[in-house]
């Protein structure tokens, strides 16, 4: 998960409507068609998601600095459980959350950057440990083959990551730049790939800081 940048077009005033092919399509847009928990890129699936529940908060159903493009697979999970997660518009998400792949055990394991412990940042820890691991860290038939999938690009980011430390040839640096783009997948996890290796910080730095407010 990392900081989500949208626009703010000038006909949306402070109520818009949720439902609208303006608001899907600036969603769509900002996001790179990304889940912003999960950031997997959505096709079919992805939902217009109220951040702060509309079901809690039916004053902020329509405004849309609560609107979020997310996968149905996270929205359903997050439902109105969740309503106390980090806004992701306002923080720097990669920065506040430790995002790291445990291969060996097969989990992915968030915890906090420093003393900076906080109700919403644990709440979030709490909804990507759900997300990626399942509740109480079991998995069903469906969070399994989501966390597959996740694997598998992860492992494939890996691999490139492992040609360069090897041999650090501008061609395999390339590789693992196109891997970072705003448009791939699952960079809160990449990103502490890259931030954990001095070597890999050095080169990809400049990588890593998009939509960032430095
Ligand atoms: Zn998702």
């Amino acid at each position: 998960m990392i900081r989500v940048k949208k626009s703010y077009p000038e006909v949306f005033n402070e109520k818009v409507n949720p439902r609208s092919e303006m608001v899907n399509g600036t969603l769509l847009t900002d996001q790179h068609g990304k889940c912003y928990l999960c950031e997997r890129v959505t096709t079919t699936d992805y939902e217009v998601e109220h951040r702060m529940a509309r079901k809690d908060y039916e004053e902020l159903k329509c405004e849309w600095s609560n609107l979020l493009l997310a996968c149905s697979y996270c929205n359903r999970k997050k439902g109105n459980r969740y309503n106390d997660i980090i806004n992701p518009l306002l923080i720097n998400v990669e920065d506040k959350l430790k995002q790291e792949i445990d291969f060996g055990n097969k989990q992915m394991v968030f915890s906090i950057v420093g003393n900076n412990s906080s109700p919403e940042l644990c709440a979030t820890i709490r909804l990507l440990e759900e997300l990626f691991n399942g509740k109480n860290g079991l998995r069903k038939i469906r969070e399994e083959r989501f966390f597959e999938y996740a694997l598998r690009k992860l492992k494939e980011f890996q691999s490139v990551v492992v040609n360069y430390i090897k041999e650090p040839s501008d061609e395999h640096a390339n590789e693992v730049r196109v891997l970072l783009d705003i448009k791939e997948e699952f960079l809160g996890l990449k990103y502490w790939i890259i931030k954990t290796n001095p070597m890999l910080e050095r080169e990809f730095g400049e990588d890593i800081i998009w939509n960032k407010v430095r």
